[in-house]
């Protein structure tokens, strides 16, 4: 068994246990995305990162637990630059929310983006419907693809379409997406542009829509 000291409170763990295994022992916890226990601990989002005594950040899932280490979980380094994981993460994510089954209020990402404040995520991933029973499948006009989340996708739940009343997603690579969404549905752009008036009014962003809209379907790029 090895002692350490989570947010100085002491744990032992046995040897060979990760600095996560001996944070969970101690009753704490740090967010992760990519690690599985048991099956993967490679440490490529970097999310649950920690910070040693000596200052130095380490992945929490991979860095073995040592004797006398002692570690915070979430010093005022150790949030600033989880947050920035995650804005980069975000910045390279394929926004695929629409069809992606982790949506509905399971997606890890969407959560960190709420607790960070983080920006980028669109309604879509908040929505319970998918698949099916999304209403672009219906023909609807919904502007989920475009709006920023944080509403829970309430009127969605409803079966109600999105009209945009927390405003556009505002990352180019978000907005993009959703055109695609819509342009795959064949949702009519006219449709789109004049529901997001409804809230955004003369936002340049509607006009960053039909203009990313003829882009993507004069160029072919979807
Ligand atoms: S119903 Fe609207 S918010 Fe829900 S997944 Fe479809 S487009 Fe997105
Ligand atoms: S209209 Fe507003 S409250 Fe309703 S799903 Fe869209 S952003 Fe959320």
């Amino acid at each position: 068994m090895v002692k350490l000291y989570i947010n100085n409170k002491e744990v032992q763990v046995e040897a060979a246990s990760t600095l996560l295994d001996a944070i969970v022992r101690a009753g704490f916890k740090v967010p992760t995305l990519c690690y599985l226990k048991d099956m993967f601990n490679e440490a490529t989002c970097r999310v649950c990162i920690v910070e040693l005594s000596g200052g130095r950040l380490v992945p929490s899932c991979s860095y073995p637990a040592s004797e006398g280490l002692r570690v915070l979980t979430d010093s005022e380094r150790v949030l600033k630059y989880r947050r920035a994981i995650v804005e980069m993460i975000l910045a390279s994510h394929k926004i695929k929310c629409q069809s992606c089954s982790m949506k509905g209020g399971y997606c890890q990402l969407l959560k960190l983006s709420k607790e960070f404040g983080v920006e980028g995520i669109p309604v879509c991933a908040e929505c319970p419907l998918y698949g099916s029973e999304c209403l672009l499948n219906l023909g609807i006009a919904c502007l989920g693809p475009v709006t920023i989340a944080g509403c829970d996708a309430i009127c969605t739940k409803e079966r109600s379409p999105c009209i945009g009343c927390r405003g556009p997603a505002s990352p180019d690579d978000v907005l993009e997406e959703g055109i695609k969404t819509f342009i795959k549905y064949k949702i009519n752009i006219d449709e789109v542009v004049g529901i997001s008036e409804l809230f955004w009014g003369s936002n340049p962003l509607t006009q960053t829509i039909r203009k990313l809209f003829t882009n993507l379907h004069e160029g072919g790029r979807v």
